[in-house]
Parts: C-alpha cells; structure tokens; sequence
C-alpha cells in the first residue's frame, strides 16, 4: 500500500530531516503570509515559492478555492498566528475545470442514492476562480481590514504566474 511507503519515507529519514528543519522555528509563519493552491500533486510551493519550513501558512484543496473552512483556516492564521497576506495560486489544467457542479452531484447521487450536502465549487476558468477568492476575502466580516491579497494563476508547464484583478 502507498501508504506503508510513506511512513517508510518518515522512517527512512523524513522525520530527522524535518525535526532538523524546524528546530527553533515558532508556530507564526515568519513571512506573515498564507499561500492558498490547489491540491494538484505536479505543484510543489515549497520549490516554486523557494519556502523554508517557518515562512508560511499554506493551505491547499481541490482548485485552491476560497471555501468556508479556508476562511476559517485564514481567520485563526492571522488573529491567533500574525498573518497579514494572502496568496491565491490556482492552475492551468486543473481538474476542476473537468466536470461541473451539476453533473458531479448527479454522478455521486447515481452512485450513491444521496445528493452531497456541499457544492464541488468547480470552475471554468482559473481567473474567474481567483478573481472571485479575491472578492470573497476582502469582503469577509472576520478577517483583518489591513490584509493584502493578490492572486495569479499559474501555467502548468512553464510555472509563469499571471497576476489576476478580480471583476
Ligand atoms: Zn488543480
């Protein structure tokens, strides 16, 4: 199981490599940042972004959108934890752009006989996504009115990033 093969990984030297790493660090990212991408598994942000364990939040999920519960990771990063920045990044390529809302629900509750009580928040169109993350954060009651937030959407193959104005 692949599982068995990452705990091989801890043991084999993961674990002293990161006990090494972040000796010393406090749990405030140093940065006073969070990073939000997508979960896709060819994005590496600790190379992209050159990060050293103790820079930064970062939270990742399926299109690196703004959801509920990425708010509320935002809120206790920066009320309880000192961030001030937000970073969106979502992708070319992304396999949310694959499926809709509407046809996702319908294919889980043919498979399962329930409807998922959440929406996939799937997405055309990376920008648009961002764009709108982007509203989402400076329009929320909770988090700090002197937060920063930009947004890009980074190409897949040449990991360029193009900075996204929200509508
Ligand atoms: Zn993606």
């Amino acid at each position: 199981m692949s599982n068995d093969e990452l705990l091989r990984r801890h043991d084999a030297g993961g674990r002293d490599r990161c006990a090494g790493a972040a000796a010393g660090l406090a749990a405030a990212p140093s940065l006073h940042t969070a990073l939000l991408t997508c979960m896709d598994c060819r994005i590496d942000e600790q190379t992209l972004f050159g990060l050293e364990p103790g820079d930064v939040h970062v939270l990742r999920n399926a299109g690196g959108v703004v959801t509920d519960d990425v708010v509320r990771s935002l809120v206790i990063s920066q009320r309880k934890l000192g961030t001030r920045e937000v970073l969106l990044v979502a992708h070319t390529g992304c396999g949310m752009a694959t499926f809709t809302d509407d046809e996702f629900s319908e294919e889980l509750a043919r498979e399962t006989g329930l409807v998922p009580s959440w929406r996939p928040q799937s997405f055309a169109d990376a920008a648009t996504n961002v764009g709108r993350g982007i509203t989402r954060l400076r329009t929320d009651p909770f988090l700090l009115p002197e937060m920063s937030v930009r947004g890009f959407v980074l190409d897949i193959e040449t990991f360029t990033l193009t900075e996204v104005t929200p509508a």
